[in-house]
C-alpha cells in the first residue's frame, strides 16, 4: 500500500517537475538562454566547463598530472603551505565556469544555486562530512547594503542545507573597506587583505576546537581565504578547510 503511494507521489512529482520545465524552461548558467537543453547546461556548454576531480592536491584542490595517492601535495604547496588545511574547488576558472561565477557574483542570479551547491558538496564531499560548521567568506556591511546579498553567503547556506550543518554568516567581519582584488598581483592581494578580518566577539566562543568549512565563490591567489584562515585560527578553531565553486589554475587567469 505504501509502496503504491510512494509511486504515485514520485510519478506526481515528475509530472510537476515536467509541467514546469514545459512552462518555464530553466535558464541556462553559462548563456542565459531559456530551453538551451534539459537542465540548466546544454549538452556544449557541459563539455565546456572544467569539473575539478582526483588526482587533486591536498592542500589547495589545484588539478594534478600524476595520481600520487592520497593526501599527495602539488609543488607550490610544498614551498610554501597554504594557512588552511584543506582546499577543494569544483570547477576549474575559465571562460565558461567565469560566466556562471559572474551572474552569481555581480547580478545575484539564484537560480542556480542548487546546482553550483550540489558540485561544490560533491568536490568537497569529505570535508563536508568532517565540518562542524560552515562560514563564509564575509563582505564589508557597506559593499552588502549597497548590492544586496552576499554570493558566498547563499553557497555556504546552500551547502549547509545539504549536508544538515549549521552555518554561521556573523562569523568573520571585514573589518575595513578593501578595494576589489581584481588586476592585483598575489604580493598586492596579500597586501590588500592583511588583518581585515576579525572574528566577532559573539562568535568567538563557538569555534574553539572546532573544524570549520570556509566557503567562498572563487579561490584566486587565496589571499583572502588565508586572511579569513588566519582570523579563525586565532579565535580558536582547531581546522579550516576551504570549498569554492571555481579555482585559478592558471596564474594568468587571474581576472576578478
Ligand atoms: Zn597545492
Amino acid at each position: 500500500m505504501s509502496s503504491d503511494m510512494d509511486h504515485r507521489a514520485r510519478m506526481a512529482k515528475g509530472l510537476l517537475r515536467a509541467t514546469a520545465e514545459f512552462l518555464w524552461p530553466q535558464r541556462s548558467l553559462v548563456s542565459g538562454q531559456r530551453g538551451a537543453g534539459k537542465g540548466p547546461l546544454s549538452p556544449s556548454e557541459f563539455a565546456a566547463i572544467g569539473f575539478l576531480s582526483d588526482p587533486v592536491c591536498e592542500s589547495c584542490g589545484r588539478p594534478m598530472e600524476l595520481d600520487l595517492g592520497p593526501g599527495a601535495q602539488c609543488a607550490p604547496c610544498i614551498a610554501r603551505p597554504p594557512r588552511w588545511d584543506r582546499a577543494r574547488a569544483a570547477l576549474v576558472y575559465e571562460a565558461a565556469s567565469r560566466r556562471i561565477v559572474l551572474d552569481l557574483k555581480r547580478s545575484g542570479r539564484r537560480d542556480g544555486l542548487h546546482v553550483m551547491t550540489g558540485w561544490m558538496h560533491r568536490a568537497g564531499a569529505q570535508l563536508v562530512a568532517e565540518a562542524d560548521l560552515i562560514v563564509p567568506v564575509p563582505l564589508h556591511y557597506t559593499r552588502l547594503v549597497s548590492r544586496g546579498f552576499n554570493q558566498s553567503a547563499w553557497l555556504a547556506q546552500g551547502i549547509a542545507r545539504r549536508a544538515g550543518l549549521s552555518c554561521r554568516v556573523d562569523v568573520l567581519k571585514r573589518r575595513r573597506r578593501t578595494p576589489t582584488q581584481g588586476g592585483l598581483s598575489a604580493k598586492a592581494r596579500r597586501r590588500n587583505v592583511a588583518g581585515a578580518f576579525k572574528v566577532s566577539d559573539r562568535a568567538a566562543t563557538h569555534l574553539c576546537g572546532k573544524r570549520i568549512l570556509l566557503v567562498d565563490d572563487v579561490l584566486t591567489t587565496g589571499a583572502t581565504l588565508s586572511a579569513c584562515t588566519r582570523a579563525l585560527k586565532q579565535a580558536g578553531a582547531r581546522q579550516v578547510d576551504v570549498l569554492v565553486l571555481a579555482r585559478v589554475v592558471r596564474e594568468t587567469d587571474v581576472t576578478i
